[in-house]
């Protein structure tokens, strides 16, 4: 198993200036898919969990999905409790396995916000986790958190104060980015990043990565954004898949489950460590896409079944297609992100 630290492969991506995919996961078929995923593009990934996926499904049944999924996986892999208001939520995922949490008490007034955030770091230390915080909302509902009202952003006094008292591993500032599909381009604030990295270097989380632009992905990367947050564009590919298939099995009036996780062979993987010479070829042999092309399609936009059916070659202008924890040849990409250990070219 490779399962590391939200510090190893966050700070080192900091360092090196590429970016992670934090990606999040709703259930087993999804989990897997993000997990054969970064096997197949050699990356390194931040699997998320919402707050509601964690109660839906239940911590005890998700972490061991994680554990027998990453058996065997030979790429550095994290589990990341996504936007968590609820401290027992928290102390539930650290106690079962998880190794890396945002606590997200942004409705709450800064002090407020801080001096719990500390309580949570040194909770998250006695586990070896990390700790990403957060002192405004990213606009937009998210699982049921959030708001889609913009919150304020503070200033860079309050922010450096915030993460030097609390010690966080990761900081997520609000940046003009949003959860949810973008009706227009957004606005994003490049110098807020810069300021924050210049004045105090820690790797930044980018929220609501889902339809921002390859040469955004690239600047804000290139600025010290070391985690890249995707959920929605996961979320409409999947669902957008699963309808293809419905309507394929309507119209064949054939109706087997499993065909639609590639699963209907008796020579299907379970495994994500397989990925690379089984399960995406299996799955588009059963004529349902399988799911490890997901997070290795180019652009994690929300136009969605194209992306699903692309090949499961990344595109060479993906700014965050490969992590480099697992060194080949060091490259560099047409957006000029140095890269290094891409083994899916
Ligand atoms: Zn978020």
């Amino acid at each position: 198993m490779s399962v590391s630290t939200l510090k190893a492969v966050v700070d080192r991506a900091f360092a090196e200036r590429y970016g992670v995919p934090a990606i999040n996961i709703v259930n087993d078929l999804t989990m897997e898919a993000v997990l054969a995923g970064a096997v197949e593009a050699r990356s390194p990934v931040i699997v998320q969990t919402s707050v509601k996926t964690v109660k839906s499904i239940g911590s005890r049944v998700l972490f061991s999905m994680w554990e027998s999924m990453t058996a065997g996986i030979d790429v550095p892999v994290v589990l990341h409790l996504d936007h968590c208001p609820e401290r027992a939520v928290i102390t539930e995922c650290l106690e079962r396995g998880w190794n890396s949490v945002l606590f997200d008490a942004s409705r709450l007034p800064v002090a407020e916000n801080q001096r719990q955030t500390v309580e949570v770091v040194a909770e998250a230390r006695r586990f070896g986790a990390h700790v990403e915080g957060e002192i405004e909302s990213i606009t937009g509902v998210e699982d049921g958190i959030g708001s889609d009202t913009a919150s304020a952003r503070q200033s860079l006094e309050i922010s450096l104060r915030f993460i030097e008292e609390t010690g966080v591993d990761v900081f997520a500032p609000s940046i003009g980015n949003a959860h949810g599909v973008y009706s227009s381009e957004p606005v994003l604030d490049f110098q807020r990043v810069s300021d924050l990295v210049t004045a105090h270097p820690i790797p930044i989380a980018l929220h609501g990565g889902s339809g921002l632009s390859p040469a955004q992905f690239a600047e804000l990367i290139a600025l010290g954004c070391a985690k890249v947050n995707i959920s929605t564009a996961l979320k409409i590919v999947f669902m957008q898949s699963s309808l293809a298939f419905l309507k394929d099995a309507e119209a064949r009036d054939k109706w087997d489950p499993r065909r639609c996780s590639g699963r209907s062979g008796p020579t299907s993987s379970r495994s994500p460590a397989d990925s690379r010479s089984n399960s995406a070829a299996q799955g588009r042999r059963d004529g349902c896409r399988h799911s490890s092309s997901i997070v290795t399609a180019s652009s994690p936009t929300p136009s969605v079944t194209a992306t699903f059916r692309r090949s499961t070659r990344p595109s060479a202008n993906s700014p965050f297609r490969c992590g480099g924890a697992i060194p080949t040849t060091p490259s560099r990409s047409r957006s000029g992100v140095e890269r290094s250990g891409c083994g899916a070219r």
